[in-house]
This record gives C-alpha cells, sequence and structure tokens, in this order.
C-alpha cells in the first residue's frame, strides 16, 4: 500500500503520526504517569511505523528528532542521561535500519517499474529474439533490460544487473561513457566501434548504435562483428598472399610497371622501373604520381613533350598509347629506347587508378634500324644491278645486230660466190644463234623495266583485259578449246603488265601441250577474296611439270623441255614472276605430269567500299 503513495502523502502521513505520538507522551507526563518504558514506547513505535515509509536519510533525521523530544522527559523528568544515550542508538539503529531496507526496495522497485514501462514500447518478442544484443541502460550505464543475444553472447548471470565496466572492454570505457553522454544530449549515437568482454572473458567486437528512450533511459544496439571481424582477417590474408604474389610476379617482368590508385598515390614500382631510370623505386612508392613522374622524368631527352602529355593524361583519366622515349645514359643508367603507355584501370574496384608501362625496345629498334639499312642498300644495288643489265643488254644490242645483220647479208648475196656446204651451215648456225640472242637480251630487258609504282596501280577489269588478250592471240588459240568464266572481278593493278601476265600464261598453256585438243580454263577462286587478294588460275591439258621444276621454272631463262621441241627462251614465268611480285601477290603452279598444269596468281582486289561508290 506504500509504495502507491507518493512523496508529499509519506510525509503528511509521517508527521501527523509523530505529531499524536509526541502529544501522547506529553499528555502522559501531565497526569503525571511517567516511566521511562512509557517513553521508549511512546516515541519509539511511531519511529517505527513511520520509519516504514521512509528512507535512510529521512529516518536518521527523524531518529535524530524522536531522540531531541525524547531528551527533556528521560535527563530532565526522569533524570536519567544514560537512558536518553540508549534511546538515541536504539532510535538511530531501529530508523537507519528499517530506512536502509526501504531504500535497496524503493530502488529496485523503480528499475521494475522502468523496464515494465519500456515492455510498453517494445515488443518483448522482438526484442527477445533479436540477433543483434539489444541493452537498455541507464545514464550510468547499468543495463536494466537486455535480450536472449546478450545473455548467450556475453553470459553473465540473468539475475544480476549489469554495469559498464563488467562488459565493456577497460580500453573502450572511456569511449562508451563519452558515447552515453552525447546519447542522452542528442538522442542517438551510430557506427561506435568498440569491444565487449563476456562472462568467460572472450573478446566480441561489436558495432553500436543507440537511441534515448526518454530522459533516463535509452536502448543500445550492438551488432556482433566477430563473423565479419573474421571474414576481414581472411580475406585481408588472401590479398596480403596475392598481392605478394603479384608483386612477386610484376618484379620479374623485364617492362617496367607503376601503379596508382584512385587517390592518385603510387601503390607499387617494380624493380625494372629502379634499372631504367637508375632510381631507387622505393621512393616513389606511396607519393602522388605527378610527384613520381617528376622524380624520373628528366631520364627522358623529351622530357617537356613527354610531361606535357603525361599531365594532360592523368587530368583527363585518358590514355596514352605508345609513345617513343628515350632515355639519356648516365651513372647506373643505359641508354634505352622504351615504349610507354599509360593506362587507366577501368575496373569497378580500382577504378581511378592507372598503370604506366615501359617496354625496353632498344635492341628491337637496333634491328629495326639495321634492317631499314640493309634494305635501303638491298634496293640501291638491286636499282644498279638493273641499271647495269638495262646498259649492257642495250650496248650488246648494238654489235649483235651487226653480227645478226651481216650474217644475213653473208647468206643472201655471198651464199654461192665464196660459201661453201660447210661455211653455209656456220653462217646460218651464226645468224640463228644472234637471232635468239637478240630474243635472250629482249627478254631480259623486258624483265629489268618491270617496275611498278603502287601509286600508279589503276582499277583493271579482268573480264575486258581477257577479251582484249583472246583478239591478240587469235591466231594461236585456233583449234584451242577455251573457256574464261564470266565474272571474273575488278582488281587493282597495272592493266598492260596483268594482260602480259595472262598472255605468257595462256601462250604456254598452248605450247606445251601434245593433246588432239588443248583446252584451258582461265578462272578465279570465290573464296580468296577477302584477304584483299584476288587468286586467280590458268588451267591446261598439257604436258605437265614434274615436281621437282615446279619452283625452279620461275627462274630466269630456266627451260625444261629442248629448244628444239619447244621455241622460248625460258623468260616467260620469270617474267609472270616478277608482275605478280609487284603487285605484292604469289604465283606457284599445281601440276601432274601427263595431265596438265593449272598456274595460280594473287592479284589485290579493289577495295569493297570504294567500289559500291563507283559503281552508284
Ligand atoms: P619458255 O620461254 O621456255 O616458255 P617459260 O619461262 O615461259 O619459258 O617457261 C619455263 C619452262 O616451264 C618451260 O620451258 C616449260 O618447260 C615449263 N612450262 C611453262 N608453262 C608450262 C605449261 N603450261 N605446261 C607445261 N610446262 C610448262
Amino acid at each position: 500500500m506504500t509504495s502507491r503513495l507518493n512523496k508529499t502523502e509519506k510525509i503528511v502521513i509521517s508527521i501527523v503520526t509523530y505529531g499524536m505520538a509526541v502529544l501522547t507522551v506529553i499528555l502522559l507526563f501531565i497526569s503525571g504517569f511517567r516511566p521511562a518504558g512509557l517513553v521508549f514506547l511512546a516515541l519509539g513505535l511511531p519511529l517505527i511505523l513511520v520509519a516504514t515509509t521512509l528512507k535512510l536519510t529521512g529516518c536518521i533525521i527523524l531518529a535524530l528528532g524522536t531522540s531531541a523530544v525524547a531528551l527533556p522527559f528521560l535527563v530532565f523528568e526522569l533524570h536519567a542521561p544514560d537512558l536518553f544515550l540508549a534511546f538515541v542508538a536504539m532510535s538511530l539503529a531501529i530508523g537507519g535500519g528499517i530506512g536502509l531496507i526501504n531504500q535497496r526496495h524503493e530502488e529496485r522497485k523503480e528499475r521494475w517499474r522502468r523496464a515494465k514501462t519500456l515492455d510498453d514500447r517494445f515488443d518483448d518478442q522482438i526484442f527477445e529474439s533479436a540477433l543483434d544484443i539489444i541493452h537498455f541502460v541507464d545514464k550510468e550505464g547499468t543495463v536494466l533490460k537486455r535480450n536472449e543475444s546478450s545473455r548467450s553472447v556475453l553470459s553473465y548471470p540473468t539475475k544480476r544487473t549489469l554495469q559498464l565496466s563488467e562488459y565493456v572492454h577497460p580500453d573502450d570505457i572511456d569511449q562508451i561513457k563519452g558515447e552515453l553522454l552525447r546519447l542522452f544530449e542528442r538522442g542517438e549515437v551510430r557506427d561506435i566501434k568498440l569491444r565487449f568482454i563476456s562472462q568467460d572473458k572472450k573478446i566480441i567486437p561489436v558495432e553500436l548504435r543507440a537511441t534515448r528512450v526518454n530522459e533516463r533511459v535509452g536502448v543500445m544496439h550492438a551488432r556482433d562483428l566477430r563473423r565479419q571481424v573474421e571474414l576481414e582477417r581472411q580475406l585481408m590474408e588472401t590479398e596480403a598472399r596475392y598481392r605478394y604474389l603479384i608483386e612477386e610476379a610484376v618484379d620479374t617482368l623485364d617492362s617496367g610497371i607503376i601503379i596508382s590508385d584512385k587517390k592518385q598515390q603510387v601503390v607499387w614500382a617494380n624493380k625494372t622501373i629502379g634499372e631504367f631510370f637508375g632510381i631507387d623505386r622505393d621512393r616513389l612508392i606511396g607519393i602522388e604520381i605527378h610527384r613520381a613522374f617528376d622524380r624520373y622524368v628528366n631520364v627522358f631527352e623529351d622530357s617537356q613533350e613527354l610531361r606535357a602529355r603525361v599531365e594532360e593524361a592523368i587530368t583527363t583519366r585518358a590514355r596514352i598509347d605508345p609513345y617513343t622515349c628515350h632515355v639519356r645514359p648516365s651513372m647506373g643508367r643505359e641508354e634505352r629506347v622504351l615504349e610507354y603507355r599509360s593506362i587507366p584501370i577501368e575496373t569497378e574496384r580500382y577504378k581511378g587508378g592507372r598503370i604506366e608501362h615501359y617496354i625496353d625496345i632498344t635492341k628491337i629498334k637496333q634491328l629495326e634500324e639495321g634492317l631499314l639499312e640493309k634494305t635501303r642498300n638491298l634496293e640501291k644495288s638491286n636499282e644498279k644491278l638493273e641499271q647495269f643489265s638495262h646498259v649492257v643488254s642495250h650496248d650488246l644490242k648494238e654489235p649483235l645486230r651487226t653480227v645478226e645483220a651481216f650474217s644475213g647479208y653473208l647468206l643472201e648475196d655471198y651464199r654461192d660466190k665464196v660459201l661453201d656446204e660447210e661455211g653455209i651451215d656456220m653462217v646460218t648456225r651464226m645468224h640463228r644463234a644472234s637471232g635468239r640472242m637478240r630474243e635472250l637480251i629482249d627478254d631480259l630487258l623486258n624483265l629489268s623495266s618491270i617496275r611498278m609504282d603502287r601509286a600508279s596501280f589503276e582499277r583493271v577489269n579482268v573480264q575486258k583485259v581477257l577479251e582484249e588478250v583472246k583478239d591478240d592471240l587469235e591466231m594461236r588459240l585456233r583449234g584451242v578449246n577455251l573457256q574464261i568464266d564470266e565474272d571474273m572481278p575488278t582488281v587493282k593493278g597495272s592493266r598492260i603488265r596483268i594482260a602480259e601476265l595472262f598472255s605468257n600464261l595462256i601462250t604456254n598453256a598452248i605450247k606445251y601441250n601434245d593433246k588432239a585438243l588443248p583446252t584451258l580454263h582461265i578462272g578465279w577462286l570465290r573464296d580468296s577474296k577477302n584477304k584483299g587478294m584476288c587468286t586467280f588460275y590458268v588451267k591446261d591439258n598439257g604436258i605437265g611439270i614434274e615436281g621437282r621444276y615446279q619452283e625452279r621454272i620461275f627462274a630466269i631463262f630456266e627451260k625444261l623441255n629442248p629448244r628444239e621441241d619447244y621455241e622460248g627462251t625460258g623468260a616467260g614465268l620469270a617474267i609472270c614472276k616478277r608482275i605478280v611480285e609487284e603487285h605484292k601477290g604469289e604465283i606457284w603452279v599445281e601440276s601432274e605430269v601427263g595431265k596438265g598444269s593449272t598456274f595460280y596468281f594473287t592479284i589485290p582486289t579493289v577495295d569493297a567500299r570504294r567500289e559500291v561508290e563507283t559503281n552508284a
């Protein structure tokens, strides 16, 4: 019943009861009835009664007050000061004892009352089954109520009240106290990372957030981070392992690599960078990429231009595609030619980072230069050789013409006058030989004059070219079965030379043919156009060529058959080869002795896009 009274009601009841007790004692004294036991009883009983409603401090004041009232009765009326001291001791003992018990009881009830209020606000079931550790705490950090997670994780006895200092890691106590203050000031705190200690002394890392429920109570949610921390630790371990592996791998590369992160700080520079630039690569790591670049840019011959490019690329997050830079030799640094690339990292995780990549191309450059030099020399000597053969052939023709002409006159005008049978034979042979020599020289001159400039190439309608060739060879083609595909493609090249090429191959196909009806087929391979070159072929049913000669026949003056059987100098296929090669094509033969041969060659096609435009 007393618990339902408020503080003022209790004080009023105490004063009234006590007043009545004092009045009773005074009345007894006035009536002359004055035994010491009665005084004890009259003042002690109400003291006990009133004390049951008061806390410790109130009780002590009351006991002292009662003693003050008892003083005149016990000392002056009964003349017993020792009784008075006994009364004081009794009053303090009874009052203090009862007050102390009351106070404890009140506190417990208050806690229970607060917790009860909280129950009204939070559904108990949700509260109990929550995965987070939930504590209702007061301003001092005393846990007023806690849930199942708290009990199972921290495992302190359920009935006991928990204090901050018991379950928070000693190193984090100051932090939590500060947060508690902030909680009651601001109403909320969050993202606090600290450690709890369980009853069995396990450290539990938690992430804490708390909200204020009223001016005395707050609710704390703590997420157990043990699993997350363990995962993070494992991840860090794995990452460290891979990082180590990657760093080792990158260090063994011949290329120089510098990696920077999204904050544009260098996170790695490999060993080769140190070698290339003659610097301590560790001095680049951890600093900003611009500053790192400043530390080695001076080793380049064209440092200013490179600096401008790099700065622009870093600012605009663009890539730098192969850029050739020259490293100046110095102490601890070799002269090098490097191919530099700077590539922004595009993956989600490292976006904003870059890879600077330097490849040593010194040897390639040296080889390239050597090769260029050799090609230039080769071209020069080829040119000289061609000039030489042209001049020689040309000069040879003059005396040859004289020999041929005079041997002709001899045979015509002096056959019967000065020459006997043997002499006529000798002069006839001399005349024929000089004729053949003229043909050889003509072929040689023709071969050495085949020089084509790709810029002069034109669109060549092969169908039309073949019609013209057919007309030119009309006499030879009599009695020959010649088939030409009707959809011959248009190519890019020299029209005259392509005509000469077909003409030579057709002539050979007729010449080296022993069949009653020589049959020729000229066509092209339809699947050959895709690589920019078209493959044509000239197929015959002639005598064929043995496998071992199929390459030799393309050399100049190479003849397989006796001159008496087949006329010709042996230069025709060499000229064909030269024409095809000047078109950057190839020529080859497939043949079977007695059955026939097929000569293939490739010529560049006309750019398909342009062809469409031209036709339109
Ligand atoms: P030639 O002036 O002797 O015809 P080519 O260079 O044109 O010289 O040919 C070289 C040799 O290749 C010929 O002597 C011949 O033996 C052989 N040859 C060329 N074309 C054919 C062919 N269609 N069939 C068989 N043999 C051929």
